[in-house]
């Protein structure tokens, strides 16, 4: 595919801020520049001057638009692989637009979203993963997921996928010489030669499969729920998960005022802990959170944090919502250690169903660590994380990695059963072509218009 045109877009959020950066990629990119920017030295030559800012102005005829820096990076050593022009200009929302409008006006056109990273992809700069990974970066809200987009970028996926795939390919070669001249004495390749590629690729493939789930809860953060009675001291947990994880908070309010979620880290798991409004607000807006409001929660989470007040009798309000908790990954906490008990431990064996229980004390900081271990426990049953899994985070992966197993597993079959070779060479093209999909190697016009939709713009 041959790119002919010259592409531009904010690249800076939107709103006040310090500066702007209005990004400019293709052909016309340097004779755009030269039109509407006038550099304070004269004698300055944009050309003669690659990745080093300029120091000047944007005008339009003959008025000054905006006092800015420009640099222009000559392709193919850029992000795009064309050639690029950043303008520096002050931030907020006159002065990018402004600055757009006239680089539009002089023979630039608006960007589609994500369509810099694509012109990356389609110039050979970066896979189709890489691609998607420098989203992932973008977007990723706790350190777990940035790490793991990270190596994404790097192109520890990909280095992997082509590993597998370069097996498939050669093997190809050799099904197609054997197809082609049956009647050679020594086969160019044996069945069991194929099957004994096809089981490693299989298992291979298995593991970046079984990655997923744990990838998922990497990037998308493992969504928890605080649930228990006003007063039992839901706040006081947050705050001390909150001191004791010494995480970045990220409040994001939602479409109601309600809807808020911080991301913690706790041993290394990020959790999206939901609707904590409920927590953090008065304590009347906390009376209307229900024994219905708690169920509703509980079943749209992956982990369930219930609180209980040990220091007073178990009520039917708590009985109830402990048997919300059947089917759930569920810690049950009992708080206020610190003061006298009024629930034994056989009170509460009785409704937990062997559930873990943990005594903490939210207000003199005990036991959190406890609720740590318990939940790394549970997420990876036992299993220890290592630095350098490489980790399926994208449903779009997983999904072609579920496509090219089940083609390793029908040509095993079909080569156990010593069938034609053509057959099984068909499992094989299926499996090559669906690794191939997550590269980017093997791929639609259509699919690649669905994945940049989803990128932001000026990206
Ligand atoms: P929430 O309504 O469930 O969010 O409960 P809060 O966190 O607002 O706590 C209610 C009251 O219980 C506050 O006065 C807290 O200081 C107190 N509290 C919370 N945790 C403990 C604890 O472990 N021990 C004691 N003694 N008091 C606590
Ligand atoms: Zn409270």
């Amino acid at each position: 595919m041959y790119i002919d045109d010259t592409i531009a877009a904010v690249a800076t959020a939107p709103g006040e801020a310090g500066i702007g950066i209005v990004r400019i990629s293709g052909p016309n990119s340097l004779d755009i520049a030269n039109t509407i920017f006038r550099p304070v030295s004269k004698n300055i030559n944009i050309l003669e001057n690659p990745r080093k800012l300029i120091y000047g102005h944007i005008i339009d005829k003959d008025i000054k638009v905006d006092e800015v820096l420009l640099s222009f990076m000559k392709g193919p050593h850029t992000f795009t692989r064309e050639d690029i022009v950043e303008i520096n200009c002050h931030g907020g929302y006159i002065s990018v637009r402004k600055i757009l409008e006239l680089v539009i006006k002089s023979g630039a056109r608006i960007a589609d979203r994500g369509e810099f990273t694509k012109r990356a992809f389609l110039n050979g700069r970066i896979d189709l993963s890489q691609a998607e990974a420098t989203m992932d970066i973008i977007t990723s809200k706790t350190s777990a997921s940035f790490d793991i987009a990270q190596k994404q970028l790097e192109g520890k996926l990909s280095s992997k996928i082509k590993e597998i795939r370069d097996i498939l390919t050669l093997d190809l070669a050799k099904i197609t010489v054997a197809i082609d001249f049956p009647e050679e004495d020594e086969p160019e390749v044996t069945y069991e030669e194929l099957l004994a590629d096809l089981k490693k690729i299989k298992d291979e493939i298995h593991a970046l499969i079984l990655s997923f789930d744990k990838g998922k809860i990497m990037r998308d953060g493992l969504k928890t729920v605080i649930v228990g009675k006003p007063n039992v001291g839901k706040s006081s947990l947050l705050n001390a998960i909150l001191k004791e994880s010494r995480a970045i908070v990220t409040e994001i309010a939602g479409t109601t005022r309600d809807i808020i979620e911080e991301y913690v880290n706790i041993g290394g798991i990020p959790l999206r802990i939901v609707d904590t409004a409920g927590i953090r607000e008065t304590e009347d807006i906390v009376e209307k959170i229900g024994v219905q409001k708690s169920k509703e929660s509980i079943e749209s989470a992956d982990l369930v944090i219930m609180m209980l007040d040990s220091s007073r009798e178990l009520t039917d309000e708590d009985i109830e919502i402990l048997t919300y908790l059947d089917n759930k990954k569920s810690i049950i906490l009992m708080n206020k250690t610190d003061l006298a008990q009024a629930i034994t431990d056989e009170d509460i064996e009785k409704h937990t169903h062997g559930k873990s229980v943990i005594k903490i004390s939210a207000l003199e900081n005990k036991g959190i660590e406890e609720i740590e271990k318990e939940i790394e426990k549970m997420v990876y049953e036992g299993e220890l994380q290592t630095e350098n899994d490489i980790m399926v985070t994208n449903a779009r992966h997983k999904n072609s990695l579920e496509k090219a197993y089940t083609s390793c597993c029908d040509a095993i079959d079909a080569l156990d059963s010593n069938i034609e070779l053509d057959i099984a060479e068909t499992d094989f093209k299926i499996a090559w072509d669906s690794l191939g999909q997550i590269t980017g190697d093997t791929v639609s016009e259509d699919l690649l218009d669905t994945i940049f939709r989803e990128f932001c713009i000026g990206k």
